[in-house]
């Protein structure tokens, strides 16, 4: 069977896509490597906790806010009722230097907190945002733990996507909805990609790529008895900017920060402990949870080397906006966006544009036999 548009990776952009292609009555075959949806939206469980305010809070281990002006996420929230709630950023900042050497290193309260944006969050976790939109994606649509491995010019004029379990689909388009990066690291394209295009997509740094999130899920947001907005910016580490990252009215109670990977270097629970004391006091040391994400060594979002790669200025480059292969292989992912690049807005905007192009030359082949537009909607999306 043939579809419209066989799009790789079910993140934020992939199923965007998705959602705007099926609302058109378009065909589409979803391919997700990992056995969950989201990609770099990923919340994991609160552990039980006496008064939690919702059983289903999830602690951000990837994308945590969107902010005012941020059309897109906005009416996908809405369309979609998803609970949110404001950043908790009332309160003092701490910054965090060297002690008189070679004292230890001590965290000092400022004067307000100017590290945090007004922003909102997603109370049930930032995922409940793309496990909400693949529930309405029509059935059949999405395949989890399917890996695509090449993309080929068919003869029939098609693309053909194989996967690492043997499979082909055939699409007239194909979306590469994954960072640049990764995909021509991962993927193998017959024809070659043209040299400019793979060159871009090599150079283009994974938003977050290199990054470790450290979460600590506590009893209480403690720090807020003693003034402080939980934010911090350290000049010392492991984690380098902290933030809280509490529902609403301060439960769960969590901080989260920062960490750049060097070189894939995870820190360890020891020293993140060590830091948030100096950071915010004693009751820092007893977590209820302590997570970490290493995004560098997520091998379905970061290519290894990522923390190398550094040329931000390809991000939204023209060629993204453009498609390959014959006008049939597209790019989205937040990288590829023109607005809000490595943002989930972003990542929404570069669905919307590659969708836009798609369904415009699937219209312009209307008559032609490759065109099986339904002519009715599937049930389930956008209702
Ligand atoms: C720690 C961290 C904090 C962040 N904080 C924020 C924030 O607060 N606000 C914000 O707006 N943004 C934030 N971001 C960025 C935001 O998460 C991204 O912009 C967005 O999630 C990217 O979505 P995407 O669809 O472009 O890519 P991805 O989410 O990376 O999706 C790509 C998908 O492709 C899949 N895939 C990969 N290879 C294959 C393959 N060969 N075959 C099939 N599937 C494949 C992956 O598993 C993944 O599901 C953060 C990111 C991180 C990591």
């Amino acid at each position: 069977m043939t579809v419209d548009v066989t799009i790789v990776g079910a993140g934020i952009s992939g199923l965007a896509a998705a959602r705007l292609l099926a609302d058109d009555g378009r065909s589409v075959t979803v391919l997700e490597a990992r056995s969950r949806v989201g990609g770099r939206l990923h919340s994991a469980p609160t552990a039980g906790e006496p008064g939690a305010a919702s059983p289903n809070a999830g602690l951000d281990l990837g994308a945590t806010w969107f902010w005012p002006g941020e059309p897109r996420v906005a009416a996908l929230v809405e369309q979609l009722d998803l609970p949110v709630h404001t950043q908790h950023i009332a309160g003092n900042a701490v910054y965090h230097e060297p002690g008189t050497h070679p004292g230890p290193a001590f965290g000092r309260p400022i004067d307000g907190n100017p590290l945090d944006l007004p922003a909102f969050r997603f109370t049930a976790g930032a995922d409940s945002l793309t496990r909400a939109m693949a529930a309405q994606l029509p059935e059949g649509t999405l395949h989890l733990e399917t890996t695509v491995t090449s993309v080929t010019a068919a003869p029939d004029g098609t693309l053909a996507v194989h996967t690492d379990a043997d499979e082909t689909h055939h699409g007239r388009h194909v979306i590469l909805a994954l960072p640049p990066a990764l995909a021509v690291r991962t993927i193998d394209f017959d024809p070659p990609l043209p040299e400019r295009v793979a060159g871009l997509a090599a150079a283009t740094p994974v938003w977050m790529g290199a990054m470790t999130k450290v979460v600590a899920h506590y009893a209480r947001p403690f720090w807020r008895d003693h003034g402080l907005a939980g934010s911090a910016i350290s000049h010392i580490g492991p984690m380098r900017e902290l933030h809280d990252m509490s529902g609403p009215e301060g439960t769960p109670a969590a901080l989260f920060g920062f960490a750049p990977s060097t070189g894939g270097t995870t820190p360890t629970g020891d020293q993140v402990i060590k830091q948030l004391v100096e950071l915010f006091g004693p009751e820092a040391s007893q977590p209820e949870q302590l997570l970490m994400a290493d995004w560098s060594n997520e091998r379905y979002t970061s290519p290894p080397g990522a923390e190398r790669l550094t040329a931000y200025q390809t991000y939204g480059h023209a060629l993204y906006q453009q498609p390959t292969m014959g006008s049939r292989l597209h790019w989205t992912s937040t990288e590829t966006a023109t607005v809000n690049p490595g943002h989930i807005e972003g990542a929404i905007a570069s669905a919307e544009r590659a969708v836009a192009d798609i369904t415009a030359r699937l219209d312009s082949r209307t008559g032609q036999s490759d065109n099986t537009k339904p002519t009715t909607a599937p049930t389930g999306a956008n209702q």
